[in-house]
């Protein structure tokens, strides 16, 4: 029996994971999910609950009521924490800045991990994209992708993203997300052992989609 194709791309906050992901998947026919949007919907329900996100062991007993749905469509991914539509919620300054801190919590990972392999499983063939894919949740991925881009690059198109003109102030935020995520004990981001590096620096998006689609024909 051939397993189903899974192309994992982790990478740091602004190196345009998230475009790129959406765009292999759609030009493969692939399913998407996006791993953060998972962290970023847990942190929403858990401030909406009102639990202090300092004391991870609370953290880790209120993530265990949160029922989160993700759908995998690469043209209009959602989602939803119980019936609620979170997608625009989640993108909030609030949610933003407090999400490395929940992400960090053990029991939280571990009920996530649990989920995204489900979605995993249920899929012939899908994108992933995250922190922590090619090294913890689908380790025996076909495809690894590790997606860079400079600093100053990722600062540009996230102040762009966010229609934020502060792009000093936007590099500080990612600086201190990512120095949280790569510093954490459970599954810190890093290139994961067989991904192949990609810099999105200087190419356009429709040039990083083109040059993984690529990777993922080669192998499969
Ligand atoms: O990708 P995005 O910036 O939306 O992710 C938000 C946060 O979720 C990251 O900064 C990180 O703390 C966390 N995350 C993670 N593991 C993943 C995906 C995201 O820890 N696989």
């Amino acid at each position: 029996m051939s397993k189903s194709l899974v192309v994992a791309i982790d990478g740091p906050s602004g190196s345009g994971k998230s475009s790129t992901s959406r765009g292999v998947a759609e030009r493969l026919s692939l399913d998407y999910l996006d791993t953060g949007a998972m962290y970023r919907a847990m942190t929403w329900a858990l401030l909406e609950r009102g639990v202090d996100l300092l004391d991870s062991a609370a953290v880790g007993r209120a993530a265990e009521d949160v029922r989160l749905v993700s759908g995998t469509d690469p043209h209009a991914p959602t989602i939803h924490v119980d019936a609620t539509d979170v997608a625009e919620p989640i993108r909030s300054d609030e949610v933003t800045g407090s999400v490395s801190l929940v992400a960090a919590v053990p029991r939280v990972r571990e009920l996530l991990v649990d989920l995204q392999r489900t979605v995993i499983r249920g899929s012939s063939g899908i994108v992933v994209e995250g922190r922590d894919i090619g090294s913890t949740v689908a380790p025996d991925a076909q495809v690894k992708i590790y997606l860079i881009a400079d600093p100053s690059a990722r600062a540009a198109r996230r102040a762009a993203e966010t229609g934020l003109a502060d792009a000093a102030a936007t590099e500080l935020a990612l600086a201190r997300r990512d120095e949280i995520d790569s510093t954490r004990t459970a599954s810190p981001l890093a290139k994961p052992d067989g991904a192949v590096v990609v810099d999105s620096t200087h190419l356009t998006l429709d040039e990083v989609i083109g040059a993984i689609a690529d990777i993922v024909d080669e192998a499969r």
